[in-house]
């Protein structure tokens, strides 16, 4: 019996069966990706929250203005590592990029006397999260910097909420955000779920499913 090879097109149809399969998993695969950094993020400001805590335990109850580089407050300080002051949607360091993906406080809450204060929404007003500063007012631009990390030279010092433009929590983990709340439990927030005034990447004020910007006495 004559031994038959594989034709071309057997071997065109092999190869279009693999590109389908390896199609089909990539959006999985990127899908699960996305997922894990998504809880490593949460998990970070878990540990935020508790470090938080800590300090203002020390400190008569307060815990550091968003300008007094708050990052330096609560590292080493309060927390060994200084990653976990920062997301990790990306990678550490782009070309182009000065600071990555560290979270930014709502300055609502800066300084505020978080244990012994007397604060009614704790549980709903944020106190840090995925943030980011940049200086575009174009919306587009605005969005691909916060995404990609440029266009900032803010780390120690991020803030974000009723101040200035373009200075707003970045939806980075599909189209949600990662966000520290004041009694210390953490969320994501869909976007959307925030408003912002003076355009959509102005500065963010009141929202449609609960989420404070200033603390209520
Ligand atoms: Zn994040």
């Amino acid at each position: 019996m004559k031994r038959k090879g594989f034709t071309l097109i057997e071997l065109l149809v092999v190869i279009a069966i693999i590109a389908i399969l390896a199609a089909m998993l990539f959006p999985a695969l990127n899908k699960a990706r996305q997922n894990a950094m998504k809880a490593s993020c949460l998990s970070n400001l878990k540990q935020v929250g508790l470090a938080f805590h800590m300090y203002a335990n020390d400190w008569d109850g307060l815990i550091p203005a968003y300008n007094t580089y708050w990052h330096s407050r609560l590292h080493p300080a309060y927390l060994n590592n200084r990653e976990v002051l920062r997301c990790s949607f990306g990678p550490k360091k782009a070309p182009g990029a000065t600071y990555w993906f560290y979270y930014c406080m709502n300055i609502g809450a800066s300084g505020v006397k978080l244990l012994g204060g007397g604060i009614r929404n704790m549980s709903t007003c944020i106190l840090v999260g995925d943030g980011y500063h940049t200086y575009s007012t174009d919306p587009a631009t605005a969005y691909n910097n916060a995404i990609n990390g440029l266009g900032s030279n803010y780390d120690d010092n991020c803030y974000m909420g009723r101040y200035g433009y373009a200075y707003h929590p970045v939806y980075r983990h599909n189209k949600q955000a990662n966000m520290l709340f004041l009694d210390g439990h953490v969320d994501s927030i869909p976007m959307g779920d925030v408003y912002v005034t003076g355009g959509q990447y102005h500065y963010c004020s009141y929202n449609v499913s609960g989420i404070d910007w200033s603390p209520t006495y």
